[in-house]
């Protein structure tokens, strides 16, 4: 049966090779993305987050089978705090009532496995409280200490937790609509890119995200993961952040989480 799909960072790397897998499925796919996309929405920003609202409500005739929230951004300041927190719920919370009316609804954002790295608990408690401005001013402070690294690991453990929590409520579970994210290891995409190609970076990225198994992934290995999460096949499993890592999580927290 052919579905709607609506698909955040549709444009480039993980989204799009999402977009491209459920295309070729046969299902209808609306992309959002700041260019190159059925939807031009800037989800840094409230404007930007009610334009996505509106016109996946327009372009969709107001039902929606699965939401995949990818866009994000992996930098030291701000901005990545409002895309990949804020802009992630902002997505979900704001497209859930197309997906009640929908068959088979699913929902899912791309966490990372960053998430599980130290992080600045003023950041993770301000986006969990769903406090955008305090939640920049906290980054702005981590960036004044010189700790701005804490920033993209604070941002993908905020929106990991919020699946966690969100997942089993009414809204969600009662509504009949698995929730989770997926975070996965090192991709090979546009983001990750100029780490690689810098010998030190690329060291650094190693070490801080041992790949055990098959090393670093492709996109396309990513959407399988997601196209399966967010089928109708997918009827147990919710407030999961399934790690697609090449084993980094086993190798970075051991036995100690399962
Ligand atoms: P990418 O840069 O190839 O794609 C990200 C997309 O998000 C881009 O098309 C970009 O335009 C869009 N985007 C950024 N800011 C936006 C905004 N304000 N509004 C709307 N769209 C915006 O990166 P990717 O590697 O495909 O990353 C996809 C997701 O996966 C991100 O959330 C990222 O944090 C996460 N992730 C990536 C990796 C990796 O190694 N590549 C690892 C773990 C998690």
């Amino acid at each position: 049966m052919p579905r709607t799909c609506l698909v955040t960072g549709a444009a480039s790397g993980i989204g799009k090779a999402t977009a491209d897998l459920l295309r070729k499925q046969g299902h209808e796919v609306i992309g959002a993305d700041l260019a190159d996309s059925d939807i031009r929405a800037d989800l840094s920003k409230s404007d930007g987050r009610a334009e996505l609202v509106l016109r996946a409500r327009e372009l969709s005739g107001g039902r929606l089978n699965a939401v995949i929230a990818c866009a994000g951004v992996a930098d030291f300041g701000p901005l990545t705090v409002r895309v990949n927190h804020f802009g992630a719920v902002a997505t979900l919370e704001g497209l859930r009532p197309l997906l009640a009316a929908g068959a088979d609804p699913r929902a899912l954002v791309i966490g990372s496995v960053d998430s599980v790295h130290p992080t600045d608990p003023a950041i993770v408690d301000a986006a969990l409280a769903g406090d955008e401005e305090a939640a920049v001013a906290a980054v702005r402070a981590a960036v004044d200490r010189g700790e701005g690294h804490l920033t993209y690991s604070s941002s993908k453990a905020a929106v990991s937790r919020w699946v966690r929590r969100r997942a089993v409520t009414a809204d969600w579970a009662g509504t009949g609509i698995p929730l989770n994210a997926v975070a996965p290891g090192v991709i090979l995409t546009p983001m990750t890119r100029p780490l690689l190609d810098d010998p030190e970076m690329r060291a650094l990225v190693e070490q801080s995200v041992p790949m055990p198994l098959h090393g670093h992934a492709h996109p396309e290995q990513v959407a399988a993961l997601a196209g399966w999460l967010t089928s109708p096949e997918n009827t147990h499993v919710t407030g999961q952040v399934v790690f697609m890592d090449g084993g980094a999580d086993a190798v970075l927290r051991g036995d100690r989480v399962w």
